[in-house]
């Protein structure tokens, strides 16, 4: 849960980042940026910002942020009906990011949330620049960090049916419950 102060501040910065990183959106799409804490409280350390740019019934686009050293926490997108799950490029604008997946480990610039290690289980590490981008087939499991600058991200997928993703966390909450004050 966090607060509607909580939420427009979180929005105020992800749009300055993606400003920043050269991306111009308008004031009523900086006013819609999705802000995630997954329901564990503490957005800073984990959670993200993102902006759906495009969204039909067969393919999705959108912008995410990560704010200086966010973790945007372990999950997968797993099979809808007839749909094998999401199929999703990610692609760097601004910032490093340090992404997870299956394979050995070689955690070694990022970090493990202090106290999850449960939470967090691929460790194999691999560390993304402006314009590397990487390719997730349907299901495949994986969690990203940011560097110290936060990062900008674009997100080129099938269609995103985010209330679904499966989460490594069981405390996790998709949806965020903003709370008025
Ligand atoms: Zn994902």
């Amino acid at each position: 849960m966090i607060t509607r102060k909580e939420q427009q501040t979180a929005q105020e910065h992800a749009a300055e980042m993606l400003k920043q990183a050269g991306i111009t959106i308008t004031e009523k799409e900086a006013a819609r940026i999705e802000v995630a804490d997954f329901g564990l409280g503490h957005l800073e350390k984990e959670g993200a910002q993102a902006l759906t740019l495009v969204q039909t019934d067969r393919i999705s686009v959108k912008v995410l942020v990560l704010f200086p050293l966010q973790t945007l926490p372990e999950h997968w997108h797993p099979p809808v009906g007839t749909d094998p799950g999401k199929e999703e490029t990610l692609r760097v604008i601004s910032g490093r990011v340090f992404f997870y997946i299956e394979g050995q480990n070689s955690l070694k610039e990022g970090f493990i949330v202090e106290g999850k290690e449960d939470c967090y289980t691929l460790r194999h590490e691999i560390i993304m620049q402006p314009a590397d981008q990487i390719l997730l087939a349907p299901g495949e499991k994986h969690w990203l960090q940011a560097g110290d600058q936060g990062a900008v991200l674009y997100s080129f997928s099938t269609i995103a049916r985010d209330a679904l993703d499966q989460f490594t966390d069981p405390h996790i909450d998709r949806i965020t419950k903003i709370m008025d004050e």
